[in-house]
């Protein structure tokens, strides 16, 4: 049997006169990234993209999954490919539906005719389909209405297709279509999740994690590593900037009120942030705040922190609940490492009592009290560099 792998594109095909462009760079993506588990074709006609295994010994889980992770795919199935004659159409989908009719009740055909030559109109082939099926498979009733599993035929130029229901895809729109952003990754459940959300608007990512040695450890950096490769199956790979941040945070435990050290911190972050974008050619940071949930992430810290930031900051996280935001973590696989305890640097230095409704004009006196300018510099210097795959 001849199997392969059908993806659906999504939002690409609403983009008017981008969507050449759109779908060459889905594509780019998906032959990259599947050249790396073996040797496959991907072709693309009709709004469908047909991955073809080019030996039997390819592996077609891994094929599947990496298809999951293409931002443009609203969803994918494995599909049994046949010769478009009806007698062959309808002996394949009985080898090919028999294993999965073992465990479902009832079904329905649904059929596509791209090609028209085909001498059978889509309802022939439903009927012709579904009424082989119901023979052959007298346990599994067949139900229009409600079906456990659809059978869908597309006749399509090329062949004709046999597959049962589709899977969800990751939606959004292909990575590099957008522009580039600078995440700021901790690593905790939230940063990872923003980061996500951003690339599947098609922005390419770049990120920076701040660390603190040694109050923060080498396992919380490799926790960020290993969140980021996480996000890189989607995303495609990320550059990381590991930046020392210990000097800039004892100056703040030292010199500043201990209630307005997380926003100042915050400030620093940005700041630093803001010069590695402008060198990378990002146009946007991306945080994983949302609003209330800690002491920094009130309006009035958020408006203190974006001060010191000529590039937007998205925060595509702002008014979700952490419940809502453990559920994508879920989904793509980060919440697991998330929850390792390792300390971050926010943590470390947490104030008792932090403001929540900070005035600008207090912060810059805080903050001023520190030559902060040399540390930044220094810690922009000693940045280092590693490629997350
Ligand atoms: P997260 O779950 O992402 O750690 P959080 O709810 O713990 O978020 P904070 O610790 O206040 O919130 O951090 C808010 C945001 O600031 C994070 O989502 C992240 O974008 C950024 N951030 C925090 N700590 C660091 C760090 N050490 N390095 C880089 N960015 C950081
Ligand atoms: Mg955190």
């Amino acid at each position: 049997m001849n199997e392969v792998i059908l993806a659906k594109l999504g939002e690409v095909v609403l983009k008017g006169l981008n969507r050449k462009n759109f779908e060459d760079t889905l594509i780019k993506t998906l032959r990259r990234r599947l050249h790396r588990i073996g040797s496959f074709q991907v072709r693309s006609a009709q709004s469908t993209i047909t991955v073809t295994p080019l030996s039997p010994q390819e592996d077609m889980d891994a094929a599947e999954a990496c298809v999951a992770h293409v931002f443009g795919i609203a969803s994918y199935c494995r599909a049994c490919a046949v010769e478009k004659d009806l007698e062959i159409i309808k002996q394949s989908a009985g080898d090919y539906v028999e294993e999965l009719f073992c465990t479902i009740g009832s079904f329905k055909v649904e059929s596509k005719r791209s090609d028209k030559k085909f001498p059978y109109t889509s309802p022939e082939i439903s009927r012709e389909v579904g009424s082989y099926l119901a023979d052959r498979f007298p346990q599994v009733a067949v139900n229009v209405h409600s079906p456990d599993t659809v059978v869908t035929i597309e006749v399509r130029d090329e062949a004709a297709f046999i597959h049962a229901d589709a899977r969800r895809g990751a939606g959004g729109i292909p990575i590099g279509t957008g522009g580039k952003a600078l995440t700021l990754i901790s690593g905790g459940i939230d940063s990872p999740v923003a980061s996500f959300m951003i690339a599947k608007r098609g922005i390419e990512l770049t990120a920076v994690h701040f660390a603190s040695p040694p109050y923060t450890s080498q396992r919380a950096e490799e926790k960020v590593e290993e969140l980021l490769h996480r996000v890189a199956a989607y995303s495609g790979r990320i550059k990381l900037f590991v930046v020392p941040f210990t000097r800039l945070q004892e100056a703040i435990r030292d010199e500043c009120r201990e209630e307005y050290s997380t926003i100042v911190m915050r400030r620093f972050m940005m700041m630093i942030a803001v010069r590695l974008a402008e060198m990378e050619g990002c146009q946007a940071l991306i945080t994983g705040e949302s609003l209330g949930q800690v002491a920094s992430q009130t309006l009035g810290a958020v408006s203190c922190t974006d001060e010191v930031s000529p590039l937007p900051v998205f925060r595509p996280l702002i008014g979700m609940d952490k419940e809502e935001i453990i559920e994508i973590a879920r989904r793509i696989d980060t919440f697991e490492v998330s929850i390792q305890p390792y300390e971050d640097c926010c943590t470390v230095f947490t104030p008792r009592h932090p403001r929540t409704r900070p005035v600008l004009s207090d912060v810059l006196a805080q903050q001023n009290k520190i030559e902060y300018q040399p540390m930044i510099e220094e810690a922009i210097a000693q940045v280092q560099v590693r490629m997350i795959y």
